[in-house]
């Protein structure tokens, strides 16, 4: 009998086979619309910088489809959350809710703040912050004095909390947007993996008071480099966009600032990619939805190992695709990543949970055990567009 890994290497070949090519990457962008004729016209023009036509229409373009009122483009996505946070009001010294699986961006802004990362742990379905456990954790830890809700244990506040749609699988929305108004907790979704994902039929980043998203190559689609935020608070996404541009004062001539702020801002050539890119996301995300099926057709029959699939009530973009390891197998995944990376089809495992980073680990966390199980058995396999 053929041993799993041999089994996983072999389904993955087959899947696969329709690249025909030598080297599969997890995730390589593709530029087959009008990206070169729009970039094109940014060096004719000479409108290459933080300005221009195509900055303005990215933005209205991500509003139109994800029906969120207001885009403002960043210059990254990790730029974006930092935004987010600073606007959200989140102070030195207070704590910012955040999973402990996630990318590093995430917790990285809530540094910038001077603010401390509080880890949560996750739900085994939609890989996010789960509900029921965020649910009795603040139960047990917080109080909540004039309208503020505190940490017992260190006496700071916690101001917000992030979450994030893992590989683009939307978490329980609903439940975790009530949680955060009981507690007077601001609610900001780090949406970056999840542009064309759906929460009960609306596109992510409406329960957020603040949502953001990322355009790194890596991502659904790219601008190169890029990002954004999304709100549909008309005041908030006027503050955003101040903050984001030097808080420059508008004035034909004259240079003036009202206070501190950032060049923040996605230069055009960026957003003329973007825009080439946005035109193409429907035929991406149907095409991302065949190769998810595809997986999940083809390892339905593979003892041991599972595909991640969308969470119930949801529509996930699957931006990258993933297996989970049965729990008696996991010691199987070092020789599974070892196996196919050797052999041309690009794997790798999920973040290394934030907690046990150098820079994070004293921070405060819940009890992480979904977290360390998902953070052991997952492996990301190749979802790249053909
Ligand atoms: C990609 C990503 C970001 C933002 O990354 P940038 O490279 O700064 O655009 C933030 N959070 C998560 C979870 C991501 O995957």
């Amino acid at each position: 009998m053929i041993n799993i890994e041999d089994s996983i290497f072999n389904v993955l070949k087959t899947c696969l086979s329709r690249y025909e090519q030598d080297f599969l990457p997890l995730h390589a962008p593709i530029f087959q619309g009008n990206e070169w004729a729009y970039v094109k016209e940014c060096i004719d023009t000479t409108w290459v910088s933080s300005v221009g036509k195509f900055v303005d229409r990215f933005e209205q373009d991500i509003s139109d489809f994800t029906h969120v009122k207001h885009t403002v483009a960043t210059v990254n996505g990790t730029a974006a959350l930092h935004m987010c946070l600073h606007v959200a009001g989140v102070q030195a010294g207070e704590e910012v809710l955040t999973p402990a699986l996630t990318f590093v961006a995430t917790t990285n802004s809530i540094s910038y703040c001077q603010a401390i990362p509080h880890f949560v742990d996750s739900n085994q379905h939609t890989l996010g912050v789960d509900a029921k456990k965020l649910a009795d954790y603040l139960a047990d830890i917080t109080e909540i004095k004039q309208g503020v809700c505190y940490n017992k244990h260190t006496q700071r506040p916690i101001r917000a909390l992030i979450i994030m749609h893992v590989f683009g699988h939307p978490v329980e929305l609903d439940e975790i947007l009530a949680i955060c108004q009981k507690y007077n907790i601001t609610l900001i979704e780090d949406a970056a993996e999840a542009l064309g994902s759906y929460y009960k039929g609306q596109h992510v980043g409406h329960h957020g008071l603040l949502s953001t998203l990322s355009f790194n190559g890596n991502k659904v689609i790219t601008t190169g480099g890029g990002g954004a935020i999304l709100t549909n608070d008309t005041k908030l996404a006027q503050r955003v966009k101040h903050l984001t541009t030097t808080a420059k004062v508008p004035h034909s001539w004259e240079f003036n600032h009202d206070e501190v702020a950032y060049n923040y801002r996605l230069p055009n050539i960026n957003a003329a990619l973007g825009c080439a890119q946005l035109e193409q996301l429907d035929d991406f995300l149907v095409k991302k939805r065949q190769l998810a099926d595809t997986y999940q057709h083809a390892f339905k029959d593979i003892k041991g190992v599972s595909c991640i699939i969308e969470p119930k009530n949801t529509k996930s973009n699957y931006w990258l695709n993933a297996l989970c390891l049965d729990s008696n197998n996991l010691m199987l995944r070092d020789k599974i990543l070892k196996i196919t990376n050797e052999q041309g089809i690009m794997t790798r495992p999920i973040w290394t949970l934030q907690n046990k980073l150098p820079m994070y680990k004293e921070c405060p966390s819940m009890s992480l055990d979904t977290a360390l199980l998902l953070e052991k058995c997952i492996i990301n396999i190749p979802s790249s567009v053909m």
